[in-house]
């Protein structure tokens, strides 16, 4: 077991995880597309334990899965609003003036910077205390290889198999 570090893209959010190996598992469905915006993600299942959020929070977002369970997706984001009363009523007053004088009234009035989205993982209940890892999102995600790839059935046309491929899931 080795623990990896990874962050969101704007850096409110940190985390360590513990994996076995330095393997992404691709899965082409087409809820991981429309979420990430890709031609499929990249992910690993571990120990809901094996994760800790080291830095800012995470917010979720839940839908239901093909079990019919929920699925909470967890990305960057506070629980309350990031931008003060004072940066909202910025936004009102700066709204007719020149770019740069807006982007310097950002940097100056505002410390705490909007969440990006970055999705850190997230918990399909059906999994219990299990939950799935975004590998790509790890300081070291860019090399790891590619060990299963699952939900193939949706794979896009021009999208080469490289590992391991199930319709939808493993048999378990
Ligand atoms: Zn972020
Ligand atoms: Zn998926």
């Amino acid at each position: 077991m080795t623990s990896y570090h990874g962050s969101c893209f704007c850096g409110q959010v940190e985390w360590d995880v513990k994996l076995e190996g330095k393997n992404h598992v691709l899965c082409h469905c087409d809820t991981c597309k429309k979420l990430g915006g890709g031609a499929y993600s990249l992910n690993q299942i571990v120990p809901m334990k094996d994760l800790k959020i080291t830095k800012g929070q995470v917010k979720d977002f839940t839908y239901h899965g093909a079990s019919g369970k929920p699925v909470h997706c967890y990305h960057c984001g506070s629980k309350e609003s990031p931008l003060p009363d004072r940066w909202r009523r910025g936004i009102t007053d700066m709204a007719n003036a020149p770019l740069h004088s807006w982007i310097s009234c950002y940097k100056v009035q505002n410390p705490l910077r909007p969440n990006c989205t970055s999705h850190v993982y997230h918990h399909q209940e059906v999994l219990g205390d299990q939950i799935v890892v975004r590998t790509i999102l790890l300081d070291e995600g860019k090399s790891f290889e590619p060990t299963a790839e699952i939900f193939g059935k949706y794979r896009l046309p021009w999208v080469k198999e490289s590992a391991q491929t199930f319709d939808i899931m493993p048999p378990s």
